[in-house]
């Protein structure tokens, strides 16, 4: 899967957008981000029935590209887990406007 034209983080409404090559525009909010962190230690409580704590409040306060996706660092600290564009893709929602 190819990266997206465009990854923007939107702080006034707490979400990332994604503009992938056909244009389309999908938006995923942080909070939902978090909860679906796909690194080992996440993975394990989502399957302890533990999902990681998120909120309302959380921040991304940055994105590094990693050639096949992003690593995401959020505000509460964590930074371990690494989203691959196919995950990305999987977890966003229908395209929202802006
Ligand atoms: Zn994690």
């Amino acid at each position: 899967m190819h990266a997206p034209e465009r990854v923007t983080l939107h702080a006034a409404t707490a979400r990332l957008s994604l503009t992938w090559h056909e244009g389309q525009t999908q938006w995923i909010d942080n909070a939902t981000l978090r909860e679906r962190c796909p690194c080992s230690t996440c993975r394990r409580m989502a399957q302890s029935g533990a999902a990681p704590r998120s909120g309302p409040h959380i921040a991304i306060v940055e994105i590094q590209p990693m050639g096949y996706g992003v690593r995401i660092v959020f505000s509460d600290g964590h930074a371990q887990g690494i989203y691959p564009w196919e995950y990305l893709a999987g977890i966003a929602h229908t395209p929202v406007g802006p």
